[in-house]
């Protein structure tokens, strides 16, 4: 659905669905009844909020928790959405001004705290108005057994009469009587179209690598699984079409795809994938929402993903038939500085801004994870998981080493030249290389300079890839991606925290800069 996908960008700023979300969205828009499980911040707000802006007339939000109900006005407002709340925590003037905007017509979501629907006035006026949804948060709290009962919950099935408009009812808790008493309540007993979590694709593994050479790694990844159909995903139109001539000349079959095709052509590529067998596609993310093709075997990133979300969907497309299927994801330091000026750059506000580093970082941590993938991923989306068996860190655990040391003195010395300086001169200085640069701003005479011979070049460029993967040093977009430290690091340099890092990317490190290209 384009139109989902559109609002989706532009107006919540996210660049994918979590798992489940598109589902559950497309069901809402279309007016179907709807109960969804997902687990406490899996993202359930957007299920509703975004149907609405799909559909003709006012949403009503029923939920009972008046200081959540504010924030998500807040934040609706905040994106240019008309959105307001009656709850007994409103002023005078932001009621009068709810019910103005209601009177307008311009409204189109209200949140009404349940005791409303005690209320004769409050009834006559959702009669009058054209409310198109009724949206229920914490629909458990209809369960007369749970903990969170709330007697005014029990109007909501008279409201939908009432009105007879569609209901999504959205709840966390999963076990089955709470589940059939919703839908005794809220539904009259009729079943509405039910969305239960379980969003692990266990056939799909896992797997992530430091980026050093892409075109080699992707080609040799390819190699490995010839005559199987895959997709490999990268971050500019240019390397789509690198790499796809690449794995040709490795003997492959591959097409490239990227929004600068003519639609004709984007057309054919889409339709001769479906169609032949083991043809790989090399494509940036415009590829991949029409595709319906269940025995993708693989999907490979050469290019960091812009966030948990997308890297989910992305590598989501892989083994849909649920035979085994395969993922690997390169990443290294450029694209994490790629990432965060993007971020930097854009024209979002600035909370927005700040959310959107917080996402990155936990793209970052899933993929310098010294556990499980998936029980970091699914923990990401508020599933709790066990150890896999199914992912790179599973097959081999990672051997881990005390790093505080080495990272405070990288720390000490980004510090001592005033956080001017890209990893590549600090590692200079830390392992006593006296270059033209280091001489002339008279860095060989620092108290940093060759304290950290016991590493190689390549070692340490590997240390500050992980040290940014932990958030500790972030690229300063002002200062041609000058490392600065950030407050996470501040512990650590005070030999408070301990950190502890990947002793195998460091062996794998070639003592040389990672290739960009
Ligand atoms: P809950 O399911 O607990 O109601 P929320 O709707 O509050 O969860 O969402 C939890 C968090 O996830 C929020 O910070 C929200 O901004 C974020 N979020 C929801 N959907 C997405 C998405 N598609 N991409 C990125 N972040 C998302
Ligand atoms: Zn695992």
């Amino acid at each position: 659905m384009a139109e989902a996908d559109r609002l989706l960008r532009d107006i919540f700023g996210f660049d994918a669905f979590r798992p489940g979300q598109q589902e559950i969205v497309e069901a809402v828009a279309e007016g179907r009844n709807t109960l969804a499980i997902m687990p406490t911040g899996g993202g359930k707000s957007l299920c509703f909020q975004l149907p609405a802006l799909m559909r003709h007339g006012v949403t009503v939000v029923i939920s009972p928790l008046i200081a959540l109900m504010r924030d998500q006005v807040r934040a609706l407002r905040e994106a240019g959405v008309e959105a307001g709340a009656l709850t007994s925590g409103n002023t005078e003037e932001e009621t009068e001004a709810v019910w103005s905007a209601l009177e307008a017509g311009s409204l189109k979501l209200l949140y009404l705290a349940p005791e409303r629907l005690a209320s004769g006035g409050a009834m006559q006026m959702l009669r009058r108005i054209n409310v198109s949804l009724i949206a229920v948060d914490e629909a458990h709290c209809v369960s007369q057994w749970g903990h969170d009962f709330r007697p005014d919950y029990l109007r909501i099935g008279e409201l939908r009469e009432m009105l007879d408009v569609p209901v999504a009812a959205f709840t966390a808790t999963a076990d089955e009587e709470t589940r059939a008493e919703i839908v005794r309540r809220l539904f009259a007993d009729t079943p509405p179209q039910t969305f239960l979590g379980g969003f692990d694709r266990p056939n799909i593994h896992l797997a992530f690598a430091a980026k050093n050479s892409p075109r080699k790694q992707i080609v040799s990844f390819a190699t490995a699984r010839k005559g199987q159909s895959g997709i490999v995903y990268c971050g500019t139109r240019a390397r789509t079409e690198s790499i796809a001539a690449g794995l040709r000349d490795a003997g492959m079959s591959a097409i490239h795809y990227h929004g600068g095709m003519q639609p004709d052509d984007r057309r054919e590529a889409e339709l001769q994938f479906q169609q032949e067998d083991g043809l790989i596609v090399v494509a940036t993310v415009a590829f991949g929402m029409g595709v319906d093709k269940p025995d993708i075997r693989w999907v490979a990133h050469s290019d960091l993903p812009k966030s948990i979300e997308a890297y989910y969907q992305e590598i989501g497309r892989a083994g849909r038939d649920g035979a085994p299927a395969e993922t690997l994801t390169l990443f290294g330091p450029d694209d994490i500085r790629l990432r965060r000026s993007q971020i930097d750059e854009g024209l979002a506000p600035p909370e927005r801004r700040a959310a959107d580093h917080g996402r990155l970082n936990a793209l970052l941590g899933l993929a310098e994870a010294l556990e499980c993938r998936r029980v970091k991923l699914l923990g990401y989306f508020g599933e709790t998981a066990v150890p896999c068996g199914n992912c790179d860190l599973c097959d081999r655990p990672p051997e881990t080493f005390d790093a505080t040391e080495p990272v405070r003195k990288a720390l000490s010395a980004m510090l001592r030249t005033g956080e001017w300086f890209g990893a590549g001169h600090l590692v200079d200085i830390l392992t006593g290389t006296e270059t033209d640069k280091v001489r002339e701003r008279g860095h060989d005479k620092l108290p940093t300079f060759g304290v950290g011979t016991e590493f190689k070049k390549g070692e340490w460029q590997a240390i500050f890839r992980q040290m940014m993967g932990h958030d500790l040093v972030r690229p300063n977009g002002e200062r041609h991606g000058a490392l600065f430290m950030t407050e996470a690091a501040r512990p650590i340099l005070r030999g408070e925290e301990t950190i502890r890092l990947r002793r195998d990317s460091l062996v794998a490190a070639k003592d040389r800069r990672p290739a960009t290209k």
